[in-house]
């Protein structure tokens, strides 16, 4: 009933002549999908991406997105340049987003009622620091986040929008939640949706990410409240084929 999604988020690594031959071995190696794969990587890489894995079922997506669909935002990608580009999924509210260009619950909010507007399929991301787990605020933070970021949306689109529950200290640390912690989070998620929506909260799709690679993928993906993974470091090399293969 959900889908299930392993999405590479690539940050800001990979030039497109990069972006062509890694897709050109990773397609050849991943072979038929029984869910769906995507990456989403850096705006300049996204003709070279789409390019790569035309005739196969990889998604490409893009890590970000502005609210607006025009205007005098210097230096911003509007949701329409990137369905234009052939892009299916866009990030938003990363939590690289939300600390180094202070992106808030409401920016969030605008950004993922625009890509639904255009068709795009949103990854809303969400997690705690470690102080305000450690402080014990963990799930009234996470709760805000999903209220704010769904604020306005109608169950018929929120459906259509995927939740990334990434603590922020299992980013690119190399440390990763425990399952439990894992599942605990992502149960939490559910049932906040569940207060917002009723039933839809069941086909709404949440993914793990912080530090997801092949050893720990199975044990996180097979947890009842975990629909896939958003995965940084480990979408870079070539054994993101065994996480996405991880049965
Ligand atoms: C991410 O950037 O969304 C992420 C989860 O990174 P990593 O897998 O490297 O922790």
């Amino acid at each position: 009933m959900r889908r299930e999604i392993i999405a590479g988020n690539w940050k800001m690594n990979f030039t497109a002549d990069q972006t062509a031959s890694f897709l050109k071995d990773v397609k050849a190696e991943l072979g038929g999908l029984d869910k769906v794969v995507l990456f989403c990587v850096p705006y300049t890489d996204i003709l070279a991406a789409v390019e790569a894995v035309k005739g196969t079922d990889i998604q490409i997506g893009a890590q970000n997105m502005h609210y607006e669909a025009s205007g005098a935002y210097t230096g911003e990608i509007s949701a329409e340049m990137l369905l234009e580009a052939g892009v299916t999924y866009v990030i938003i509210g990363h939590s690289e987003r939300r600390s180094y260009y202070n992106e808030t619950d409401e920016g969030v909010n605008k950004k993922v009622r625009r890509a639904l507007e255009v068709g795009l399929n949103p990854i809303m991301c969400c997690g705690e620091t470690l102080q305000q787990r450690e402080e014990g605020v963990l799930k009234e933070v996470i709760r805000t986040q999903i209220v704010g970021g769904f604020a306005g949306i109608a169950a018929a689109d929120a459906k259509k929008v995927i939740v990334a529950y990434e603590p922020i200290w299992a980013i690119g640390t190399g440390v990763t939640a425990t399952d439990e912690q894992a599942e605990e989070m992502c149960a939490f998620i559910r049932q906040v949706l569940c207060e917002l929506y009723g039933d839809v909260s069941e086909e709404i799709s949440i993914l793990y990410g912080g530090s997801v690679n092949e050893k720990n993928a199975k044990s996180l993906m097979s947890m009842p409240n975990i629909d896939g993974g958003l995965v940084g470091g480990a979408s870079l090399k070539p054994s993101f084929v065994q996480v996405v293969n991880y049965e």
